[in-house]
């Protein structure tokens, strides 16, 4: 190989695709699953950032130029959130107001840049035939508007296109040693095991990339370095997750600390977030706590309280692999990215990604294959801002599709956001299998059809995979009514046996139950493990899995 990506998030991925579109051969390990880490748990916002104008205005312009960018290349994945933000009535606060009229009316100068839309300024009249469940006494509100995207399908997307260009793909594969020649200090090969089937190798390579986000300074370690030398500030980030969309606006409001928190219709769910906080704990089981949902749901309140009459369905938990920096609040810390050329560590032609956000992720990947591109002397530029991800090459009518195929026009929607184009290939495996037509997870909804296609071609290999691609499981029911035909399908799929489909539902029921219990009040929470001990009773498995869901 020319390059071993190591890390399956968004920054790796990215990588991997530049890296293969621009003539070099690539392997891309990913030791978990794609999006398992930060990409697939972040607010879900290819946003410019306003709030980073204050101190990293040069971080604002980067995301929203490629935010632009990424809507270019996956137009199916992105959807308008318009925010409004509230400011209550008192001298300070009118004054405030106004300022924060002259902020928005800088940051609009950016927002030509992602198709955005200037702000507003509402009245509070205005903002109330808005959203009526806004509380307090206001001055008005400013509105303006970011986008969002599903950071896991973005994932997948790069990591697809990475391979159709011939990139090799090594999902669920942990990198356990970086093998680096004597004297020169160069990579020479990266040692491997599948976390699934215990597998191991060895594949050799002459430049190696550690894009492991918050587990960057682990990585160096697994290259004979000093962890420090792939430093990052690691920042825990939690969100509630909602049934349904409350609000068709997201609201931002400030938590018991004045930190600056919201409320995000998100798909066709709503999730309350997030915390920054330092983080030293296990990376490969990063979970909310109730204290962290209560400080969120607190001020959630504040501003929308009919928050606290609604049913919260779960949590979900990720870090942020921010640039290191001593003494800082975790809010000011910088979200800018930056690539490290291990040279002068005495590890040549091995680099790290550290920092970045989702919605900058392909300009770091750009600058990242742009070392690569010196390194191994290319003399190629980028394209990847122009050439549209899997799915993003055109429009696909979601109506026309679901007249077409025969399936609900909800389930049609969701599948043509998914895949945008590639849904016609859903399309065809129904038009050969009317029956795989039936939906399997009726809460998002999720149907056959498209389940089989995502094991085939996407590369998951458990049930809790599947979800991550399809947000099957990931709604109201927690799993309780798919799971279980999930994992046959996925053990159907992959040729295993019936009872290892089970297994892997009934340990993705368990993760899922996990998540949520941290959100409820104790009745719902008993409520709940009845639910799981009676569905862990049917599926005819025992107490193991408890110890496998936290593996
Ligand atoms: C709560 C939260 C909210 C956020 N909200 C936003 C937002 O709205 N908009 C935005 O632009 N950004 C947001 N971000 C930031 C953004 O999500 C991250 O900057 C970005 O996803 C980082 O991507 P990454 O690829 O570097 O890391 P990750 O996505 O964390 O990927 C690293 C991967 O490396 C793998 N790995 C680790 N060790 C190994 C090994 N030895 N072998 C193989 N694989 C390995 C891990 O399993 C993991 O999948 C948010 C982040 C968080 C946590």
């Amino acid at each position: 190989m020319d390059v071993v990506v190591i890390g399956g998030g968004v920054n790796g991925a990215g990588v991997a695709r530049d890296a293969s579109m621009r003539g070099l051969s690539v392997a891309l390990f990913e030791r978990n699953d794609l999006a398992f880490g930060a990409s697939g748990n972040s607010s879900g916002m290819i946003h410019g950032g306003a709030r980073y104008l204050t101190y990293d205005p040069h971080v604002t312009e980067t995301s929203c130029r490629d935010s632009g960018n990424i809507q270019a290349i996956a137009p199916h994945l992105l959807f308008r959130i318009p925010f409004l933000m509230p400011v209550r009535k008192g001298i300070a606060k009118n004054i405030y107001f106004h300022l924060l009229d002259a902020f928005f009316e800088t940051y609009d100068r950016y927002q030509p840049l992602k198709r955005g839309k200037t702000h507003a300024v509402l009245s509070a009249d205005e903002v109330r035939s808005l959203e009526p469940g806004i509380a307090g006494d206001l001055v008005g509100a400013m509105s303006f508007d970011e986008w969002g995207i599903d950071g896991a399908r973005l994932c997948v997307a790069n990591a697809l296109d990475a391979k159709e260009r011939g990139a090799k793909l090594f999902i669920g594969v942990t990198v356990e040693a970086v093998e680096r020649r004597e004297g020169s200090g160069e990579p020479v090969a990266v040692r491997y095991r599948d976390r699934l089937t215990g597998a191991s190798g060895r594949l050799t390579t002459t430049a190696v990339v550690n894009a492991t986000g918050a587990w960057s300074p682990i990585t160096a370690g697994l290259a004979g370095m000093r962890p420090a030398n792939a430093r990052v500030r690691p920042g825990k980030g939690i969100h509630v997750i909602y049934d349904r969309r409350l609000s068709n606006y997201a609201i931002s409001g400030s938590a018991i600390d004045g930190r600056q928190i919201f409320i995000e219709p998100w798909q066709n769910m709503t999730i309350v977030g997030t915390t920054d906080d330092d983080y030293y704990g296990d990376l490969d089981d990063v979970r909310a706590t109730s204290e962290e949902v209560r400080y969120l749901v607190q001020g959630a309140a504040r501003v929308f309280p009919s928050i606290r009459s609604a049913r919260p369905i779960g949590t979900y938990a990720g870090v942020r692999p921010t640039l290191y920096s001593w003494g800082k609040y975790e809010d000011n810390l910088s979200r800018d990215h930056q690539v490290i050329d291990h040279a002068p560590h005495g590890a040549p032609n091995i680099y790290s990604m550290i920092g970045g956000k989702l919605a900058s992720y392909r300009l770091f990947a750009e600058d990242m294959t742009d070392v690569l591109a010196q390194r191994f002397d290319l003399g190629v530029h980028a394209t990847t801002h122009t050439s549209p991800l899997p799915g993003g090459d055109r429009a696909v009518d979601p109506f026309a599709f679901a007249e077409r195929a025969g399936v609900d026009a909800v389930a049609a929607r969701r599948i043509v956001y998914r895949h945008g184009s590639r849904a016609e290939r859903i399309e065809e495996r129904i038009a050969r299998r009317p029956r795989e037509a039936v939906t399997v997870c009726a809460c998002e909804p999720v149907i056959e059809a498209e389940v089989r296609y995502v094991v085939r071609e996407e590369h998951p290999r458990t049930v809790a995979d599947v979800a991550r691609r399809t947000r099957l499981g990931l709604g109201a029911c927690g799993g309780m009514r798919c799971a279980a035909r999930c994992g046959q399908i996925v053990a159907e799929e992959l040729g295993l046996p019936p009872r290892e489909g089970l297994r892997q539902a009934a340990r993705f029921l368990v993760q899922r139950a996990g998540a949520r219990v941290v959100a409820l009040g104790p009745d719902q929470a008993r409520q709940e493990a009845l639910a799981i001990a009676s569905a862990r009773s049917e599926l005819g498995l025992g107490d193991d899995l408890d110890d496998e869901a936290s593996e």
